[in-house]
């Protein structure tokens, strides 16, 4: 072992610890429910991006083993090689059909659509306009691409077009890209104006759907259904990891996109394909939100009911439009002690400091699910009143 080496890292982690950014990971002991057993405690669930409650469902594990007989637990190869099964074939065109695209091509994240993707599209010399709170999985394969970065205010539309006008003589691909919604204060990207500035100035448009899916549009469609701008986005990205419960990730546009991405992208080329069992349930899952949207107005009449709790007990919800539901709290300790008051409390609700979340704006995010039950959503909202009273952040 290389003492120096351990000692430097054993250093990081002790200034991490000092200044109380040090994680404390937590293990899941149940099937993740709106309510589970965490660390052996049964809690009332906040923190999940299982929206729809797909990962407890039984038609969908019956999907996923019924693809485990018929192809195995593993994929053995890269696309390009042997791992392209036929489950994922029909998964790519279902979900073409689903979101109103040409062609798709599925990835095994969110996070391996985006740092795949966007180095194959853009290059040195290239531009990329980026909203200054996009994703780390945006900004990752932004670095890895080699274009310049010139980042524009969260949601500002007026930022980003006096961006794109200074760097208006350079020859280079220009390229906007925008979290669709975004995860840390569930705000959602002024997308048609985002399109309309992007063809003014010749520039293609990239979103990353990662929490629209089975949340925004019909049928949970997301973001560009959403806004009705079908065959307007050139490169939409997503993962099946969230609201659809498995995991995965996708990217959608023309055949000709999803050609060039075939050859080009790298984490296509050189990591495996998804499971057997996660494209069967993919395949499931596609179907359910094809053929009802029950899921999807119960998770938003969820998200509405307890924001409006929260908010008559006081609580800040912040520019929130979606089901991310934050409670902003300000200071990064007071958070930690809140999330940790509730737990023992029987809620668990994650709290997120710098450098997640700008200094001065710690919160508790919590994430609604179609299936929490009106009392499991009294219940933490009435906790959470409770322990913000004790810890004085909310006055009597
Ligand atoms: C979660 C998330 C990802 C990563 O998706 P995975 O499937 O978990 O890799 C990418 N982009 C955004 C905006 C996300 O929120």
């Amino acid at each position: 072992m290389n003492n120096k080496f351990q000692g430097m890292m054993h250093a990081e982690l002790d200034r991490l610890e000092k200044e109380g950014l040090s994680l404390r990971i937590r293990t899941l002991d149940s099937e993740q429910g709106p309510a589970c057993t965490i660390d052996g405690k049964y809690v009332v669930n906040l923190a999940a991006n299982n929206y729809l409650g797909i990962i407890a469902r039984k038609d969908v594990k019956e999907a996923a083993k019924k693809a485990i007989d018929e192809f195995g637990v593993g994929s053995g190869a890269v696309k390009t090689i042997i791992g392209n099964t036929r489950l994922i074939v029909d998964g790519e065109k279902k979900l073409a059909k689903f979101k109103e695209v040409e062609d798709v091509l599925m990835y095994q994240g969110g996070l391996t659509a985006n740092s795949g993707t966007i180095p194959a599209l853009v290059h040195d010399g290239d531009l990329i306009f980026s909203d200054e709170l996009n994703h780390a999985s945006i900004i990752d394969g932004c670095r890895l691409s080699k274009a310049k970065i010139v980042p524009f205010k969260h949601c500002d539309i007026a930022s980003l077009e006096e961006k794109i006008k200074e760097y208006e003589s350079e020859p280079g691909t220009k390229m906007v890209i925008t979290d669709g919604v975004f995860s840390m204060d569930g705000d959602i990207a002024p997308l048609p104006d985002i399109v309309e500035v992007a063809k003014r100035h010749g520039a293609v448009t990239m979103v990353d759907d990662a929490h629209g899916e089975g949340v925004l549009g019909d049928h949970g469609r997301g973001i560009v259904n959403h806004f009705h701008l079908e065959g307007e986005v050139d490169v939409e990205v997503g993962t099946m990891s969230k609201a659809f419960g498995v995991v995965g990730g996708y990217v959608a546009g023309t055949h000709t996109l999803v050609e060039y991405l075939k050859n080009k992208s790298r984490t296509i080329l050189f990591s495996s394909t998804i499971t057997p069992a996660d494209a069967g349930a993919i395949l499931k899952v596609i179907d359910i939100l094809t053929e009802s949207d029950d899921l999807v107005h119960k998770l938003w009449e969820n998200a509405a009911y307890f924001k409006a709790k929260m908010k008559a007990y006081g609580f800040d919800t912040w520019r929130s439009e979606t089901p991310i539901t934050p409670i902003i709290i300000g200071d990064g300790q007071l958070a930690k002690n809140l999330s940790a008051r509730l737990f023992e409390k029987g809620v668990f609700a994650q709290s997120l400091g710098f450098p997640t979340v700008p200094k001065g704006l710690a919160r508790i995010r919590c994430m609604l699910c179609s299936t929490h039950t009106k009392e499991q959503l009294d219940f933490a909202a009435d906790m959470f009143r409770e322990s913000a009273l004790e810890l004085g952040i909310l006055k009597s």
